[in-house]
Parts: C-alpha cells; sequence; structure tokens
C-alpha cells in the first residue's frame, strides 16, 4: 500500500494487532456470523488482556486512555477483525451509566467483571412504541417501600438472552418525558422477567437481540443508578463518547475493505489491461479513501473537542452518522469491484457491508442525529429549529 492515507497509529496498535491475530478474532467474527453465540472466550481474553474499556477509568479496571487514543485502536481493530470484538472492547463504555453512577456494591458485583470479561451488562432503553424518541418511554417502575417495581416489554435490544444482568430505563414518574425516567441495573435471572431471541439480523448476530418482559418485577431501591429521573440525563454524555468511537470503528472496517480492494483492481486484468486503469473503477476509489480521510480526522476532531469538554454532542453525533454512511458506500465499492465473488461469502466484504448496516440505526438513527446537531446549531427557541 503506498503512502497515501497512511494509517492512523498508537504504541498500543502493535500489541492489539497481535493479540488480534493470536486470537484468530477476524476468523472467529465470520464464524459467529454463521453461528450467532455470545463469544465468552474471547471476551473473557479481551479483559484479561486489557483491552475492555478503553477509556474507562484505571481506577475501575480499564485503560483510562483518551479518547482520541482509544479511536486509533477501536479503528484499527475494526480493521483487523470487522466490527465484532471492537464494538465488545466498547461495552465498558456502553454501560458506563453503571460505573459512574451505581452504588459501590453493584458495581464490584457487576461493573469490575464486566471489565474482565467474565460478566455481560446489556443496556434496555428500546420499546416497542419508543426507540428514537426515548421520552415517550412507558416502563414503569413504581416505589414499594425500599424496593421498585418494574413492568413493561424492552425491545430490540442486544444480548437479550445472553446479558447476566441490564442498565434498564423506566418511568418513575408521571409527567410524561424525558424527566420522569430512571435507570436500574436489573439482574436478568429474577422472576417476572421473560426474555426471547427475536429473528437472525441483517448483520451483527452474534448480538442476538430480541425483547424482555417485565412483569412486576421487584428490585431493591439500591439497584436505581443516581438519582430519580434522571436516567436519561446521564446516559446522554455516554452517547456522545460511543458515537465518537463507533465512527472509528466502522472507518476502520471500511478501510479494510478499501485497502484490499485497492490492491485487487491494481492486479486484476480484465479487457487486456488492469481494472485499476478504468477510469470508472479508480476514481470512486480514490473518493472513497479521501472521505474515509477526511471523515477519520472529523472524528478525532470532535473526539477531542469532546475530551476537552467543548460539548461536541453535535460533532460526535455528525461524525457517526458521516462515518456509516461514508463506509456503507466503500464497503460496497469493495462488493461492486470484486465482482461476483465480492457478491458472495468467499470474500468478507458482504458481511462487513451487512454489520455495518447498523450503523445508520443502532446508538441513535442518522436522521436523529442531525436533528441533535440542528440543535445546536439553532438552539431551541431560534428560528428554524427542526
Ligand atoms: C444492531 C442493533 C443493536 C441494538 N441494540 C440495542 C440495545 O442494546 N438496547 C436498546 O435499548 N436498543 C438497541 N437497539 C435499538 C435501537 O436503539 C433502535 O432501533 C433505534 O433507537 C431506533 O428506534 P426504533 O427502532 O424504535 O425506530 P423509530 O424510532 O420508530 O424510528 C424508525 C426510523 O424513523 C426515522 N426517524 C425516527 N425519528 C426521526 C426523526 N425525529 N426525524 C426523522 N426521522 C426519524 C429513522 O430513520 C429511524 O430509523 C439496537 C438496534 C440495532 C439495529
Amino acid at each position: 500500500m503506498s503512502e497515501l492515507w497512511p494509517l492512523p497509529d498508537d504504541p498500543l496498535v502493535g500489541p492489539l494487532e497481535a493479540f488480534a491475530a493470536s486470537h484468530r478474532l477476524a476468523d472467529r467474527g465470520r464464524e459467529l456470523d454463521r453461528r450467532p453465540e455470545f463469544p465468552w472466550a474471547e471476551f473473557r481474553a479481551m479483559g484479561a488482556n486489557g483491552w475492555l474499556g478503553l477509556t474507562r477509568p484505571a481506577s475501575a479496571g480499564g485503560r483510562g486512555l483518551p479518547l482520541g487514543r482509544a479511536a486509533v485502536l477501536l479503528f484499527r481493530l475494526g480493521r483487523a477483525s470487522g466490527t465484532a470484538f471492537a464494538k465488545l472492547s466498547l461495552q465498558p463504555e456502553f454501560a458506563s451509566v453503571l460505573g459512574e453512577r451505581g452504588a459501590p456494591g453493584l458495581v464490584a458485583e457487576w461493573y469490575a467483571p464486566l471489565l474482565r470479561g467474565e460478566r455481560l451488562v446489556g443496556n434496555q432503553i428500546t420499546e416497542p412504541g419508543a426507540g428514537s424518541d426515548a421520552g415517550a418511554l412507558a416502563m414503569s417502575a413504581e416505589r414499594d417501600g425500599e424496593q421498585y417495581r418494574l413492568s413493561g416489554e424492552k425491545s430490540e435490544v442486544a444480548f437479550a438472552a445472553d446479558a447476566g444482568a441490564a442498565i434498564v430505563y423506566a418511568r418513575t414518574r408521571l409527567p410524561s418525558g424525558r424527566d420522569g425516567i430512571s435507570a436500574f441495573l436489573v439482574p436478568q435471572e429474577l422472576p417476572g422477567i421473560e426474555r426471547s431471541v427475536g429473528p437472525p439480523d441483517l448483520g451483527e448476530r452474534w448480538q442476538r437481540r430480541g425483547s424482555v418482559r417485565y412483569r412486576d418485577v421487584r428490585v431493591p431501591i439500591d439497584a436505581r443508578l443516581g438519582d430519580e429521573g434522571e436516567g436519561l440525563r446521564y446516559v446522554l454524555p455516554e452517547l456522545s463518547r460511543e458515537r465518537g468511537l463507533l465512527a472509528a470503528i466502522y472507518l476502520g472496517v471500511a478501510r479494510a475493505a478499501w485497502e484490499e480492494t485497492v490492491r485487487y483492481v491494481g492486479a486484476r486484468v480484465a479487457f487486456h489491461r488492469t481494472l485499476s486503469e478504468q477510469q470508472a473503477v479508480a476514481f470512486p476509489l480514490l473518493d472513497d479513501g479521501a472521505r474515509l480521510e477526511a471523515t477519520w480526522l472529523f472524528v478525532r476532531r470532535s473526539l477531542e473537542r469532546l475530551a476537552d469538554g467543548a460539548g461536541a454532542e453535535a460533532d460526535t453525533a455528525m461524525a457517526k452518522a458521516m462515518a456509516s454512511d461514508v463506509a456503507l458506500t466503500t464497503i460496497d465499492h469493495a462488493i461492486q469491484f470484486h465482482g461476483g465473488r465480492g457478491y458472495s461469502g468467499a470474500l468478507p466484504h458482504e458481511q462487513r457491508w451487512r454489520d455495518v448496516r447498523s450503523g445508520p440505526i443502532a446508538h441513535g438513527p442518522s436522521e436523529l442525529l442531525h436533528r441533535v446537531a440542528a440543535r445546536q446549531l439553532w438552539p431551541r427557541g431560534g428560528a428554524g429549529n427542526p
């Protein structure tokens, strides 16, 4: 590969890539597509080697890396092995409300083992009647003495049957909207919980998404994370961080597809010349390379601004929307320029496309992310606020 758009680098890239190679993460990611299951062995190995919770504080058992360095590592892990293990690396980030707001006993019981890859904690926000619009959540958590009683249904959630516990968002106060929602840590084996895995997804099948029904499930007051009614407020900073970091993963996966395609079209001969000599092939690949690089620079910048406390919610929202869009276009070109084999399971591109296709939906659909960014550009009450 030429020096055009060199890869982002970091002193930890060498050990990370050596780990990915020795645990055959790329092959394992492809197996998980054919036989979806939670990859416990690799998850534990990631925990034991410090690859879970890159940005989480060292005092909590994470690596304590700045967001920008974590983004480089996630880009490289996505490039080396696809989305699965890079996203798993982020699982403690997705559960940061537990780490930051949970009672010490809960943190010791669930968050520390999550960082070691010994226990899995999921996140349950989405409901059949409320996804993008989290202010419309209907699940209730009624105070009853020293307990809360949870009733309702969560849907579309990852690890529906595999998580040992989940951070569950439920309404503790009646006035509707975002204010009455609290977060709880709920072990998933409690009486009254019914879990089911849904039909197979387009990609990322190892997440085994599905529904969880709660029928008068009792949890102690200590299961509440932080204050009553503050649940959605707590999750907002987490969402900003994770969107920027997810963007890095999508770009890394697309970069692998791009590099493989650049090499392939330079060698494949059709009509007595290499495919790279056809402008219709070469020019889109040049555009993809430049767009990947430009989006990567934007992602890095947005995470730096977020780390500086610049309140870059709009930037990281746009970073995820842009990265998933650029990544899908790039991988689509990889499929196209590899011809018939590109469309088949013989090559990794079709799975990459299916896996990355969750990008414009999960962790906030792209339309919603534009809405988040629009609110910053045209503050509430300003003319033209969508
Ligand atoms: C792979 C994957 C993993 C997931 N994991 C989890 C999980 O672990 N926990 C969890 O709680 N949820 C999870 N989800 C669910 C995900 O968060 C929701 O699907 C997402 O928030 C969208 O909600 P919804 O499906 O109800 O769609 P809706 O809110 O009904 O929206 C449908 C579509 O309408 C459009 N739209 C919505 N709002 C607007 C708007 N204001 N303006 C313009 N267009 C709009 C968007 O295109 C959107 O995709 C996961 C989803 C996927 C795909």
